[in-house]
């Protein structure tokens, strides 16, 4: 018997090859099988039928997309050429509604058998005072499906939209294949037997029905259930193969010895103690590069957790064993205040530091080239120049990489090739980025994670506030307090690209305006649109105090250091992501002193939206803020901010919801991996060729985006 992955979906009823080709354009879907691996993002209730009688004077707004069912009474087309539109009346008996279509006039028009019952679908709205619905889902009631009152909503593209594929087509499609006699025996679970079973989970032929025309919201439930821990087990046991290969594979620098770099160092340069996180995240690393094999480990650290002092002192284990060292920061801005701090930090124990971005000089740059290639200097830091063929190391044996979110595993693969003889320096990718563990544990399934979970001792919280628009006069009152008493203040506007022009003249207008109402002081003005060189000038003003007030957008979110300043105010604050906050506000309350942090925002902003913006006013732990952050805005959207991207794609399971499912799955993947390492006997081999699908169809995915 064929199996459904070898059944071509054009030759299911209801596709065929025009549509067949859009479904493989937009889903990627060429197969039965595929395309009942597309779920519904969403359920509506489709038990209750609504009178319209009860709909007038109804809350339109607040319902939801709702039902009716009776028949068409008149149509008729009004308008011409690209006005033209459809508009029937439509009745239940109970009174009368007005239904419109603006496209596919003429065929929908011949549908409307007025001898006929229909079942409607859609949103209802109110018309010229006339109850309305525009392009309703139509049904012969004669020919509706029912199923338990619940029906699958699918998620469809603009293309799909285009070429007239909806929902309901979709749904009626999967249908037709799910009725198909023999269906389930043509369908193999790719999850091993053991597995189902020991977590107890729905086969999929049961799953595929439940998940399209769930039975019961329990049975529903289950099938879900299913369908992200596959989807998530899958990825995990994708990534302990590689990591275990890479394990097995990579042989590293092993650096066995502590030496004078770094006793010196310890004992002379450092004016504070470590934390207790400090410690244990340098003695991780020192554990995994005495060894023979390389490292890969990102450090997580919350911004002020002290990540470049952990960077340094391991670097520093690096050169001890004569090796050289590279930290990559993702600005020139970043890379600059890292040489400077690191130079100024080692300055006593005589440490060759150079820094190499964009805007070195041909003749300096020429000059680090050689020192590089002959040993002579310890320490590089600087921005992706690092990353050019031109720059050969004599030895590199460590790699550090800050802000991990703005480097690519492409990049990080060019760090891997300039290592002494083919060997792979250690790499260690630090991020500030609060990943919650869950989503870190799969995202960077193959890096092995260390946490700084503790702040040096005496930080004050950042005192955080809310204040609307109509306080202004009062923020500017508070700023000027913390101006004349010689503390310094940030003023952070919101730039996105989409709206770039009318963000820009905001940011501008903000800057004139502070100017005139704070004229006794030195305003710096950056963003991202500057050229590099007049970037640096005014955020050299600002660091060394020339100007008390820094006028900026988000340029400044990385890594930017200076103590002094005590206030940051952030404008439209009601329009940044919590995490983005809060890498913006870990930009005070770096000094002794008390900092603030005030968000200004629009006075009429959703509950939503004050919700939102009192996490960041209860609490600043990093942590706290990102659960929260995927809760508000969805993992996409925090994925999307990682920038780099996840390596995969998710299409059921969420990265904020599924936590424990992704505990489980990972569970199960070592269990299953440590009877069969290579997936290579025989009852595994739909999972090893799922698993293979998977990763080709991420190959093409990462390709496009
Ligand atoms: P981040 O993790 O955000 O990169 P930094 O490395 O920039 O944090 O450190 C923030 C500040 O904390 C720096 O001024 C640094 O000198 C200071 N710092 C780091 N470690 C300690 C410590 N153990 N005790 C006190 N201050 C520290
Ligand atoms: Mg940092």
């Amino acid at each position: 018997m064929l199996s459904l992955r070898n059944v071509d979906i054009k030759y299911i009823k209801g596709v065929g090859p025009r549509r067949a080709e859009i479904l493989a354009k937009e889903l990627g879907i060429s197969t039965a099988y595929d395309l009942l691996r597309h779920y519904p993002t969403s359920y509506v209730d489709r038990s209750r039928f609504y009178r319209i009688h009860d709909l007038r004077g109804a809350d339109l707004e607040a319902l939801p997309a709702l039902q009716v069912r009776g028949r068409f009474v008149s149509s008729n087309v009004l308008g011409e050429g690209a006005r033209a539109r459809l508009v029937a009346l439509f009745s239940d008996g109970t009174s009368t509604m007005e239904i419109a279509w603006f496209k596919g006039i003429k065929s929908i028009r011949k549908s409307l058998d007025p001898a006929k019952t229909f079942i409607l679908f859609g949103k209802v709205s109110s018309f010229n005072g006339k109850l309305q619905m525009v392009h309703p889902e139509i049904e012969d009631d004669a020919k509706a499906i029912t199923s338990g009152g619940m029906r699958g909503v699918y998620p469809l593209t603009e293309g799909l939209r285009k070429a007239n594929i909806g929902s309901k087509a979709i749904y009626t499609i999967i249908r037709n294949i799910l009725g198909e006699p023999g269906t389930e025996r043509r369908l193999v679970d790719p999850l091993p037997s053991t597995v189902l079973r020991s977590r107890g989970l729905m086969h999929i032929s049961d799953a595929v029905r439940e998940v399209h025309f769930p039975s019961t919201a329990e049975k529903l439930q289950q099938a879900r259930f299913r369908f992200k821990f596959e989807e998530l087990f899958y990825i995990q046991t994708d990534m302990l193969m590689r990591s275990k290969g890479r394990k097995a594979q990579s042989a590293g620098l092993p650096m066995p010895h502590i030496g004078e770099w770094f006793n010196r160092f310890y004992s002379t340069c450092l004016p504070f103690d470590l934390t207790g996180a400090q410690k244990r995240v340098i003695k991780e690393i020192r554990a995994d590069i005495m060894g023979p094999r390389q490292m890969n480990r990102l450090v997580q650290g919350d911004v002020g957790s002290g990540k470049t002092l952990v960077a340094l002192m391991s670097m520093l284990l690096a050169i001890d064993n004569g090796y050289q060292a590279a930290l990559l920061a993702p600005t020139e801005i970043l890379s600059g205040q890292h040489y400077a701090t690191i130079r100024e930090m080692a300055s006593k124990i005589g440490l060759n530091v150079r820094l190499l971005t964009g805007s070195t000089k041909a003749r300096e740059r020429a000059e680090i080239h050689k020192g590089l290639e002959d040993g002579s200097i310890h320490m590089l830091v600087g921005t992706h120049a690092i990353l050019e063929d031109k720059v050969q190391f004599a030895r590199l044996g460590f790699a550090v990489i800050d802000e991990q979110h703005r480097f690519g595993v492409a990049q990080r693969a060019r760090l891997w090739a300039k290592g002494p003889g083919g060997l792979a320096p250690h790499i260690l990718v630090m991020t500030a980025t609060p990943i919650p563990r869950t989503l870190a544990m799969t995202v960077y399934g193959d890096l092995d994670v260390s946490v700084i979970d503790e702040l040096p001792p005496g930080r004050k919280p950042v005192e955080t506030v809310l204040r609307f628009d109509q306080q202004r006069t009062q923020v500017y009152r508070a700023m000027g307090a913390q101006l004349r008493q010689g503390r310094q203040v940030y003023i952070v506007y919101p730039l996105i690209e989409e709206n770039e022009k009318l963000d820009l003249k905001s940011l501008e207008e903000g800057y004139e305006n502070i100017c005139e109402i704070f004229r006794d002081y030195r305003v710096a003005f950056v963003h991202g649109k500057m050229k590099p060189a007049e970037k640096d000038h005014q955020m050299e003003l600002f660091a060394s105090g020339k100007a008390q007030i820094m006028v900026a957008t988000t340029v400044i979110e990385v890594g930017v250091n200076v103590p002094n300043a005590t206030t940051m105010i952030i404008e439209n604050a009601e329009r940044f992501g919590l995490s983005q906050l809060h890498q913006l506000r870990g930009r005070v309350g770096r000094g002794a002193e008390k900092s603030y942090c005030v968000l200004m925002s629009r006075y009429n902003i959703s509950a939503d939206t004050r919700k939102r913006l009192d996490v960041m006013t209860s609490t600043t732990d990093g942590f706290i803020i990102a659960e929260a952050d995927m809760q508000f805005r969805g993992p996409g959207d925090i994925e999307g901010t990682m920038q780099s991207g996840l390596p995969f794609e998710l299409k059921i399971a969420s990265l904020a919801q599924d936590g424990q499912i992704i505990a489980l799955a990972r569970s199960a993947a070592e269990e299953l991996l440590t009877t069969d390492p290579q997936l290579k006997s025989p009852e595994n081999s739909s999972l090893a060729r799922a698993i293979r699908e998977m990763t080709k169809r991420q190959a093409d995915w990462s390709r496009i985006s």
